[in-house]
């Protein structure tokens, strides 16, 4: 369920028809709607409202300064990778409390960064990282909460580059292992660990691989509290998937929710979420215009391949480059009832084969300057984008019923070029 709708012949991002931020911001743009980001985290929230838990959104699926503000306002947490994904967390309003730092090669610097900012958890994913927290929080006079990340070894289907779950992936640590280092964190008195994490990959739509993986994580925190430590916290981690298109629907929070209370079985524990995608995805599109279509006959000099070539391109939204994943491009304007689709390769102009958004693709008729959006581009769009083929980053627009804003604008040339200094010896 989204707020982008056709509604007297073209498409609307709520109240706002996209062909009017085009006009007023150009293309390519990020669109994303509040009412949808607001639905979706409700939705999730209010699928774990029997229980105490905290769901923070994944930073990096959107990490928009004021989309990550709608969600904190909802009461949102964030669940953070870097020292930048923490600063802006806590810029968008989000308190600490609520702010959890997972990720597999923090450096010293990043890990003092979060003890001094007071997040309420630091995710542990290997040994050295724990000794490393260990005397930095020593140095530091602070005593940070930790939880042990564990990898549950188990695929949870998604793409390979993706899947995080397998103990051949680079996350986490065994359950054996995680013993010991929880036995470990609490006999170093300078950590304070509350708590075990897993998270096992992304754009998951069967519940079976996750429920299996709860359930271990179960078995974990009951072994750990048998041997009379105390663990008050358990992070799921994030990974539900979110419709695109033509996919089977994934299954929706509230039966993610069950599944957890299922495979948790009367566990009393606080859980965590970090969902990313499921928030995010549905709630933004990549507008773009096209530029004009490349016709390039058969060597019989019949109608061949035909290219629609867009103005977003892969450094703009890199997931069908990188992915294999499919974005459905729909026309901003309703095509006229029975007109002909026809098969075209969608493609950017940067100067690789890989810039390539979808292949026979069945399409209205297009001309040059027609705008269309590609869907569902909300999650590891923007901030996954680059200036590849010195392209200026597309900019970020939100929209909130009839009003719009420009919340990352495009930069200019200049001051894209004005960022890289000369070697002095070269000025
Ligand atoms: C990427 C990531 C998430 C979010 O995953 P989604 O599939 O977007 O829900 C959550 N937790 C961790 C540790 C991650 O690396």
């Amino acid at each position: 369920m989204n707020f982008f709708e056709v509604r007297d012949g073209e498409l609307h991002c709520e109240d706002v028809p996209l062909a009017r931020i085009a006009e007023a911001v150009g293309t390519p743009v990020y669109v994303y709607s509040t009412a949808t980001l607001e639905r979706h985290y409700n939705v999730f929230q209010t699928a774990f409202a029997h229980r105490r838990a905290l769901v923070a959104f994944a930073v990096k699926a959107n990490s928009n300064l004021s989309v990550l503000r709608v969600l904190a306002r909802l009461g949102a947490g964030a669940d953070t990778v870097s020292e930048g994904e923490i600063r802006r967390a806590l810029a968008a309003g989000m308190p600490p409390q609520r702010i959890v730092f997972s990720g597999m090669g923090k450096t010293a610097h990043e890990l003092a960064f979060a003890i001094e900012a007071g997040v309420s958890e630091i995710n542990v994913e290997s040994e050295p990282e724990l000794d490393l927290l260990v005397k930095i929080a020593e140095g530091l006079g602070a005593r940070p909460a930790v939880t042990i990340r564990v990898n549950p070894d188990i695929a949870a289907g998604g793409h390979d580059k993706i899947a995080t779950g397998k103990s051949d992936n680079k996350f986490g640590v065994s359950f054996s292992e995680a013993e010991r280092l929880y036995a470990k964190a609490y006999a170093s008195r300078s950590l304070n660990p509350i708590g075990v994490a897993c998270h096992i990959g992304s754009q998951i739509t069967d519940l079976r691989p996750m429920r299996a993986a709860f359930a271990k994580m179960r078995g974990l925190v009951q072994t750990l509290r048998a041997q009379g430590l105390p663990v008050e916290r358990l992070d799921l981690g994030g990974g539900l998937g979110a419709p695109y298109f033509d996919q089977p629907d994934p299954p929706s929070p509230a039966q993610f929710a069950a599944m957890v209370d299922e495979a948790l079985d009367g566990l009393d524990i606080d859980l965590v979420f970090e969902p990313g995608r499921v928030i995010a995805a549905n709630a933004g599109v990549l507008l773009t215009s096209v530029i004009h279509i490349h016709e390039r006959p058969n060597e019989d000099g019949h109608a061949g391949k035909r290219f629609l070539v867009v103005d977003a391109a892969m450094n703009d939204l890199v997931r069908p480059a990188m992915y294999d994943a499919f974005h459905d491009l729909r026309p901003v304007k309703t095509p006229r009832a029975g007109a002909n689709l026809s098969a075209m390769d969608v493609v950017g102009p940067v100067c690789e084969t890989g810039d390539t958004f979808s292949r026979d693709s069945l399409l209205p008729p297009l001309a040059p300057g027609d705008l269309a959006a590609f869907m569902t581009a909300g999650a590891y769009g923007a901030t996954m984008s680059s200036e590849y083929n010195s392209r200026p980053l597309a900019p970020e627009v939100l929209v909130r019923g009839a009003e719009f804003a420009v919340t990352r604008p495009r930069p200019t040339y200049e001051e894209m070029l004005a960022r890289e200094p000369f070697a002095p010896w070269l000025a």
